[in-house]
């Protein structure tokens, strides 16, 4: 039986349970995908899985979500596709050789966009636009806060934003982050490491009347959930959309009505269930590519043997921009 080398890990735990084993390539079947990956987007929620934050449905367990390659083959019915094509896709255990995915979350990689590029936007640019479109659908002139903005999906978010028309607040931990995220667009920076009460008088310091922004977009999670509370203003809202810090607190909904504020937990796949929608966003967000509205930040390619360090620095908040993995060919 052929076989590829995929990432597993067989308990959940820190980076030492990860491991490269050997396992079948998947038979091709009826409007599939089967493709030859070459690299592997690393996103934060794979270190959930790897963790235990979020369940895996059984052992051993191939990690990730999102990869770019070329098309191995097709199966019956597959019509926008052929052998050959380079592609990027999303998908579960995308840390591998092979890939077989439903035609619906492939779409080609357009001309320009290098294959490490395609890898590294497709999920976090996708989440990051649904979540500016739909979660709260930013206006010209709003003034908007984003956490983390120097990580793979707040560098995105605050580039987007700014093509939107927002005036932006970033946080980082760090002085350098906080200088990339004015390099792509933010316009007042906040480092939040030196406690809630400081920055949220910091953000506040820079909204009208000290009201508060009109939208939170926050992937950091347990650590800034309720500072968040503090400055969103009135019937703003709040998007709550990640657990880098953690997952936050259990929240009594009663409390949002201090200032009806609008709380959101939105996971992308719920955004891009269907072929319209998948299909629609990933063309607007190559299309911000294609206008230079969007650069896309590799912070390293890891050889596929160093997916431990990888998940390390992307959780030793080492990082900044997007990792990517490439598989061993
Ligand atoms: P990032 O590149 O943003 O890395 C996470 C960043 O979070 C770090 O760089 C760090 O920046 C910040 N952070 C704050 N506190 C901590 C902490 N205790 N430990 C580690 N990092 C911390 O990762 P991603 O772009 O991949 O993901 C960002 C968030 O978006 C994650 O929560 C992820 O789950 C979420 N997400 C959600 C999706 C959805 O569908 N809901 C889809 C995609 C991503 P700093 O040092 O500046 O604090």
């Amino acid at each position: 039986m052929a076989t590829e080398k995929a990432v597993q890990f067989s308990k959940t735990g820190g980076t030492e349970v990860l491991e490269i084993n050997d396992i079948p390539i998947p038979k091709i079947e009826k409007g599939q995908v089967l493709i030859k990956t070459v690299y592997a987007g690393v996103n934060f929620i794979d270190t959930y899985f790897r963790s235990g934050l979020y369940p895996v449905p059984a052992f051993p367990h191939t990690l990730g979500s999102e990869g770019a390659g070329i098309v191995e083959a097709v199966g019956d019915g597959v019509t926008k596709f052929k052998p050959g094509d380079n592609v990027v896709y999303m998908g579960s255990g995308t840390y591998r050789e092979y890939s077989l995915v439903p035609e619906r979350v492939v779409s080609h990689v357009p001309d320009g966009l290098k294959l490490e590029e395609a890898a590294a936007v497709l999920i976090q640019g996708l989440t990051a636009l649904t979540m500016l479109r739909e979660s709260y659908s930013v206006n010209k002139g709003d003034t908007i806060l984003i956490h983390a903005a120097a990580g793979g999906t707040g560098l995105i978010l605050v580039q987007l934003a700014k093509a939107l028309g927002a005036t932006i607040i970033a946080t980082a931990s760090t002085a350098e982050k906080l200088e990339i995220a004015k390099q792509h667009g933010a316009d007042y920076l906040v480092n939040y490491s030196g406690g809630e009460d400081q920055w949220v008088k910091d953000v506040l310091a820079y909204t009208k009347n000290g009201e508060g922004v009109e939208a939170v977009y926050d992937g950091v999670g347990k650590a800034t959930f309720e500072g968040d509370l503090k400055v969103t203003k009135r019937k703003g809202t709040l998007v709550s959309f990640g657990n880098a810090s953690g997952s936050p607190d259990p929240f009594v909904i009663g409390r949002l009505g201090d200032k009806n504020i609008k709380l959101l937990r939105p996971r992308l796949f719920a955004y891009v269930a269907t072929q319209e929608e998948f299909d629609h966003y990933t063309q607007e967000l190559f299309g911000y590519i294609k206008n230079n509205q969007l650069k896309v930040n590799i912070h390293k390619i890891y050889p596929m043997q160093d997916i431990a360090q990888a998940h390390k620095d992307l959780e030793g908040r080492a990082t900044t921009g997007k990792l990517v993995l490439k598989i061993l060919q």
